[in-house]
């Protein structure tokens, strides 16, 4: 009875957001949000699966709207996109996941590192290794703390660009994550291509797991190649035990999903963790 409420109030809420922004108000909304500072992130723990470890985190947007509560990311991100707000979105994401970091940090709550998901319209030269620097600077995090998500999409876009980029980023010690691995359509030779650090096997993938035999195949091949690769692979949306078990078992390094927790505002995050722990 609780998941019926909470999907039901999932479908009227998407109602609302849509005739609430209705004839074009949505993007002005933006604007109003961003000067009014209405964006909040949530955090989702990550752990590490052989050693049960608490590994870090992936900060994720919510929009808290004044007559609509917490809106997510999926009913705004896309025209923020086409618009171009993101930039200017993406741009306190970064620096407000790097202040909380540091706030984590001083009161001892040991995170290794905290992801931040880049929109491919951010993903431009100059500016984003400008913000990037600045966020780092300003909280004092070394640039290992600090890993940025981006799907293969958005590096194939530009590869050249992309290639340019990253190797900043990495000088910087950034770590670079591909989001959504799988589910996009680029060949595979821009694993080669490019210096990265995290590959993050899609939802998609993990949901049938480990019932679907011939998806099983595919994340072995996937974890086998990415561990050679020396790559950390982290699996999205582990949502029960014989997931988590079985994911150890073939060797996938991180995992994240409901099963563990939900993405949490930020006071909440060091319980949560200390639950998982101790479960
Ligand atoms: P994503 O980066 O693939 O993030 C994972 C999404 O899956 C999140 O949805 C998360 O809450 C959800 N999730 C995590 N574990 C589970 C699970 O076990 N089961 C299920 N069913 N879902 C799970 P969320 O927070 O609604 O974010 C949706 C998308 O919005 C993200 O997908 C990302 O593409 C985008 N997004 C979020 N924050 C930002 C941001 O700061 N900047 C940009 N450009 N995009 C963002
Ligand atoms: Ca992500
Ligand atoms: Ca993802
Ligand atoms: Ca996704």
């Amino acid at each position: 009875a609780k998941d019926m409420g909470k999907n039901t109030f999932a479908f009227h809420s998407q109602e609302m957001i849509a005739q609430v922004f209705e004839r074009g108000r949505m993007e002005g909304c933006l604007h109003t949000a961003v000067a009014q500072s209405q964006f909040v992130l949530h955090y989702q723990p990550q752990f590490v699966l052989a050693g049960e470890e608490f590994h870090g985190v992936e900060a994720l947007i919510r929009w808290q709207h004044p007559e609509l509560g917490m809106v997510p990311p999926g009913s705004f991100i896309p025209l923020a996109e086409e618009t171009g707000i993101i930039e200017i979105i993406g741009e306190w994401a970064i620096r407000e996941a790097c202040r909380q970091m540091r706030t984590w940090l001083d009161e001892g709550i040991d995170v290794r590192c905290i992801a931040v998901n880049l929109s491919p319209r951010q993903f431009r030269r100059g500016h984003l290794l400008d913000i990037v620097c600045s966020a780092l600077d300003e909280s004092g995090l070394e640039g290992e703390r600090l890993e940025l998500e981006i799907t293969e999409n958005a590096l194939m876009e530009n590869p050249e660009n992309a290639s340019a980029v990253l190797a900043e980023l990495r000088e910087m010690g950034v770590r670079i994550a591909i989001d959504d691995f799988g589910s996009g359509y680029s060949s595979l030779s821009y694993l080669k291509q490019f210096p990265l650090d995290t590959l993050k096997i899609d939802r998609s993938f993990i949901s049938p797991l480990p019932e679907d035999g011939d998806m099983a195949a595919i994340v072995e091949a996937i974890v086998e190649m990415a561990t050679k690769l020396r790559l950390t692979v982290v699996a999205e949306g582990v949502e029960n035990s014989t997931q988590s078990s079985y994911l150890r078992h073939i060797g996938c390094t991180v995992a994240q999903g409901y099963h563990y927790s939900k993405p949490l505002a930020a006071d909440l995050l060091p319980k949560s963790v200390r639950q998982v722990l101790d479960m």
